[in-house]
């Protein structure tokens, strides 16, 4: 069948590597229909691996950090939280994406425990409104 399409003249190696790039997007796509159909049949045993992939990536990097609140020292990794620098998109908050991209560019988080994260933000938010009253006026 292969050798029937493969016209002479036409180049062998780029032939083989269309061909099997086609065959890895099929592959690919099926994988990704068999995994679906998997989650949809075992919804429970579905959760429990993504909570246990989400608290692998949690402890990842809660060591990457430092482990421990940059602020008052906490280290219970039940109330520790990554604190991004530059802040993200809040409107949507996916935890387990924010994690995934502090992974990436630890230099740009901070660890801190629950209690100082809603201080440092506190803290933020009020500059926030200093800026705007201050343009304002
Ligand atoms: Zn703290
Ligand atoms: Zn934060």
């Amino acid at each position: 069948m292969i050798r029937k399409r493969w016209k002479t003249g036409e180049d062998w190696n780029t032939y083989q590597r269309e061909w099997r790039q086609r065959n890895l997007e099929r592959e690919r796509k099926h994988d990704r229909e068999r995994s679906r159909l998997w989650r949809k049949r075992n919804p429970e045993r579905n959760r429990q691996i993504r909570r246990k992939t989400q608290l692998t990536l949690k402890h990842k990097i809660i060591n990457a950090l430092g482990g421990k609140c940059g602020m008052c020292g906490n280290n219970d990794s039940i109330v520790l939280e990554v604190h991004h620098k530059v802040p993200l998109n809040t409107k949507n908050r996916q935890p387990y994406k924010e994690w995934r991209k502090a992974l990436k560019n630890p230099e740009s988080c901070t660890l801190l425990c629950a209690n100082c994260h809603i201080k440092v933000h506190y803290d933020m938010d009020n500059k926030k409104t200093e800026i705007i009253t201050a343009t304002e006026a």
